[in-house]
């Protein structure tokens, strides 16, 4: 096994492989850019390395200066997380021409996947239903547009390099093609410096479920079920759980065997995830591979009890996986909800700003990956993921009304967060009754306001408290020696 181990990331991911790292005798270097140099992940590293100004790519994104700490620290393997330079097949490459090992796929593989339309050909060719659309990107918008008025419309217009929902535009009629493809050429053009689109039909209120693969060098593939991640706002998921509330026996064995055929198929190793739509006829449709680990990896590892980063770093060091398909088994349920520093009544828009209090909620079936901690300055520069929630309990309905307790004792002051958002979506009767499609929040939280008179009881309260004397506030001073809200407890907060 490796004796060092770098991760090439920030935030929550790198102090979770971190976690790992520790517990198998691992070494860890972390890099860091300037603005986060009192970053979780910088102090909870064995050694952390500066690499630049906050600009990803002078710091994050930077191939050569990470090869070079690597070098420098005699770090055997890279670790790249997800996101920055996870599915970049050079970042890959640059790690095997320097004798580095990259903990994920080969380069080939990488790149091969990375390809949308060569992707879809390569599934279609294996037999695995592809949505119904083109197998060939382009620029050319005559072209794009002929095909389009062919194929109908609503469709959906993607970019072959695509990720994070860049350049991808929804068309409901033929008068907002042009408009729509030539900006999505331009996204693409700027996000992924290829400006080639395709187009897809797109499917009526499907669900998203992905499946979790491990592959080793020697030809063990295995899957470790879905994940159901329909609950998401600009195309990219905010809540997800295990089991999908959607699928029986025989459609989980269907798509699963069918994830283990494009594992196979792309010539796969490390961990990886095999997406679908899922349409409520139970028809399904191979969407893409995200070639790293995914953001909501701990929903399966919770309900397999598995490791996933430790079957990485083996994987990744040549050892055989250790998994077989027949032991694998799925147990009770899990739910994960992702805490981003946005404004959910404002269109999701970052919140960046300093963290005056903060608390984790604790108990049975609780976990909490997060990269802050109270006084934390969350910068502007990165995707303002602060932690990710998860729960595990029996069943569905204990995974919820776990979740809902967790939520409600999570606090995080002084900058706008997801949670009051998550906790109503989690609380509602849709997402009770498991009706979760791609189209959830748009259907049923397009409006959504935060609950003011909350906000106004509490703060009247504050001051009826204070005009009759005040109570006895503590005051305190947090660990990190920020004054910390939680600790100066008055009677107003009842
Ligand atoms: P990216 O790689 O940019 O994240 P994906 O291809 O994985 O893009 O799609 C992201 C999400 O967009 C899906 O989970 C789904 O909600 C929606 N989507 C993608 N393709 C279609 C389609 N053909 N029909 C309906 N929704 C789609």
């Amino acid at each position: 096994m490796f004796k060092k181990v770098l991760i090439a990331n920030r935030g929550e991911i790198a102090v979770r492989i971190m976690r790992t790292c520790k517990e198998m005798g691992i070494e860890t270097v972390a890099v860091y850019s300037e603005p986060d140099r009192l970053a979780l992940h910088v102090l909870e590293a064995d050694e952390a390395i500066s690499i630049g100004p906050a600009e990803p790519s002078e710091s994050y994104l930077n191939i050569e200066k990470i090869i070079d700490v690597a070098k420098a620290t005699g770090a055997e393997a890279i670790h790249p997380g997800y996101g920055f330079l996870a599915e970049n097949p050079l970042f890959a490459k640059a790690c095997e021409d320097s004798g580095i090992v990259f903990i994920g796929p080969p380069s080939r593989v990488i790149e091969d996947l990375g390809n949308k339309t060569l992707a879809r050909t390569m599934m279609s060719k294996a037999g695995v239903p592809i949505i119904p659309g083109m197998l060939e990107a382009t620029e050319d918008t005559q072209l794009l547009k002929k095909e389009a008025d062919s194929m109908g419309y609503p469709l959906i217009i993607k970019a072959a390099a695509g990720g994070g929902g860049k350049g991808m535009r929804v068309v409901r009629a033929p008068e907002e093609f042009v408009e729509a493809c030539t900006g999505a050429i331009s996204e693409a053009q700027k996000a992924f410096g290829d400006g080639s689109i395709y187009l897809e039909k797109y499917l009526d209120r499907p669900r998203h479920v992905e499946f979790q693969i491990l592959a080793d060098e020697h030809g063990n593939v295995v899957h470790l079920f879905e994940r159901e991640c329909s609950i998401q706002r600009r195309h990219q998921k905010i809540i997800e759980e295990t089991p999908s509330p959607a699928l029986t026996e025989g459609l989980r064995a269907r798509m699963g065997e069918a994830a283990v055929k494009v594992a196979k198929t792309s010539g796969y190793v490390n961990a990886g995830t095999v997406e679908f739509l899922l349409e409520p006829s139970g028809n399904f449709y191979f969407l893409e591979v995200n070639t790293r680990l995914q953001v909501e990896h701990p929903i399966t590892e919770l309900t397999t009890g598995t490791d996933l980063v430790r079957h990485q770093l083996e994987v990744a060091a040549g050892k055989p996986l250790g998994l077989r398909q027949e032991n694998l088994q799925q147990r009770a349920h899990a739910i994960e909800c992702r805490i981003y520093a946005e404004d959910p009544a404002c269109g999701f828009i970052p919140s960046p700003g300093k963290i005056i209090g903060y608390e984790e909620p604790a108990g049975p079936g609780i976990r909490v990956d997060s990269g802050i901690h109270e006084g934390y300055e969350v910068p502007v520069h990165y995707d303002p993921i602060l932690s990710k929630l998860i729960v595990v309990a029996e069943d569905r309905q204990f995974a919820r009304l776990r979740m809902i307790r967790a939520l409600e004792n999570y606090r995080i002051t002084g900058i706008t967060t997801t949670v009051a958002f998550l906790l109503d979506v989690v609380r509602s009767i849709p997402f009770a009754k498991g009706e979760t499609f791609i189209d959830f929040i748009r259907t049923h939280f397009a409006q959504w306001k935060p609950d003011e008179d909350l906000a106004r009881v509490a703060a009247v309260a504050y001051v009826v408290d204070e005009i009759l004397g005040g109570s006895k506030t503590v005051a305190a001073v947090s660990r990190t020696g920020y004054p910390t809200p939680w600790q100066s407890l008055g009677a107003w907060r009842l």
